[in-house]
């Protein structure tokens, strides 16, 4: 599932082109159960379901942190997909990104015996607020958010700086050909080749976007880019101190504000 699905398209061409690798790690290798490759047990003190055990997944996160041997020694992050853990975001995708390896362990049925979750997690993250069936899916979700923050994953790395949840904003509408569809007209000025007014246009849609749909988002984007300090108290000031100057007949130099 892992495989299949992280090598096609841009992920596929990134890994081709040697700007990552990722291999899927089949937990049931490390079982000490030779017949059936047995890595579930019932939970102490009852319930319903099973819980993945320790030592398989223990022996295989062995196996692999001693495999990618990070640099200076510096073991790799583990990160435990879970719905206990702190939601992504794409603050924690850079993050992750700036990493040479991760390792993540996909947990299964009722999860995890806590004991080697204690032992090996450094990072415990959640895709949202509902129960899968499996961590394949939340893995990968947050592989390809990660992977394509790798530079030269993306034809135009630029498009990582725009797009949604930097600097907090949603990204703007965007349109493309043709100029007019049901009746619906491209707005003019992504047409006049004005390329400040079209970031300036940009800017302020993302703003009107981000306060509507995100206001969690929004707030603190204002909070971290406060209204600046009123230019028209500025220019008040200047206007009484010219009118002074005109009654008393001295020049005032209009950019001196003291
Ligand atoms: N009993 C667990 C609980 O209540 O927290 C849920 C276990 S879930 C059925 C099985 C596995 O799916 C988890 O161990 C985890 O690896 C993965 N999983 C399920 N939902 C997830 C989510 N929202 N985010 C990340 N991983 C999730």
């Amino acid at each position: 599932m892992i495989e299949q699905g992280l090598s096609t398209s841009i992920l596929g061409r990134a890994r081709d082109k040697g700007l990552i690798s990722f291999e899927a790690v089949n937990i049931r290798d490390y079982s000490c159960d030779e017949k059936h490759h047995k890595v579930d047990d019932y939970t102490y003190g009852g319930g319903a379901g099973m819980l993945m055990q320790a030592q398989p997944i223990y022996d295989c996160y062995k196996a692999v942190s001693e495999k990618i041997s990070t640099d200076g020694g510096k073991k790799a992050r583990l990160i435990y997909v879970t719905p206990q853990g702190y939601t992504f975001n794409q603050e924690m995708a850079r993050d992750f990104a700036s990493e040479s390896d991760l390792i993540f362990l996909c947990g299964h049925y009722e999860g995890v015996d806590e004991r080697v979750l204690e032992e090996i997690v450094t990072d415990y993250v959640s895709i949202g607020d509902y129960v899968l069936t499996g961590g394949e899916l939340p893995a990968m979700v947050m592989i390809d958010a990660i992977a394509r923050l790798v530079p030269g994953v993306l034809n135009n790395d630029e498009s990582a700086m725009t797009e949604s949840f930097h600097n907090h904003l949603l990204e703007y509408p965007q349109y493309s050909r043709p100029e007019e569809w049901m009746g619906k007209k491209v707005p003019p000025i992504l047409l006049s080749g004005d390329h400040k007014k079209v970031d300036e246009w940009r800017l302020e849609k993302s703003i009107e976007r981000t306060r509507e749909r995100r206001p969690d988002l929004y707030e603190k984007w204002l909070s971290e880019n406060p209204p600046k300090p009123e230019k028209k108290k500025r220019r008040k000031r200047k206007t009484a101190a010219a009118e002074e100057s005109e009654q008393s007949g001295i020049q005032v130099n209009p950019e001196d504000n003291t």
